[in-house]
């Protein structure tokens, strides 16, 4: 699969947490999220940006996270495309590619909670 393509398969399937309220989402991710586990813990991630790219490190952070689509999903409503680092499983740059697809896609369904300005 070619990155376009796999960007708009990614949209797509964010499309099942259209009707989830935002603070739903919320609660999921702070609750399941496997960064937040970390961190919760106060174990000190191994990662750190100075080693790794972006890319690899949502790879390694994100991997077996549950609330991967969630947690992407909820950045795309709170913050759009312009935060820095990673989150959903994405780098910054993967983040602006499938922001304006999920976009169009909120924009050309029926208003609901999760669309850009909820
Ligand atoms: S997808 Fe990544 S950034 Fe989001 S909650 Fe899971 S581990 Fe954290």
């Amino acid at each position: 699969m070619n990155p376009d393509d796999f960007f708009e398969v990614l949209a797509a399937e964010l499309d099942r947490y259209a009707d989830v309220p935002t603070d739903v989402l919320e609660e999921i991710v702070t609750r399941d999220g496997a960064c937040m586990w970390l961190y919760a813990n106060d174990s000190e991630p191994e990662w750190t940006g100075d080693d790794l790219t972006d890319r690899e490190l949502a790879a390694r952070i994100c991997a077996g996270c549950p609330v991967r689509r969630e947690c992407l999903e909820l950045e795309f409503r709170t913050a759009g495309p312009v935060t820095l680092g990673v989150w959903g499983a994405l780098c910054e740059e993967d983040r602006r590619a499938v922001y304006p697809i999920w976009l169009a896609r909120r924009s050309n369904s029926p208003e609901q909670d999760g669309g850009p300005s909820s």
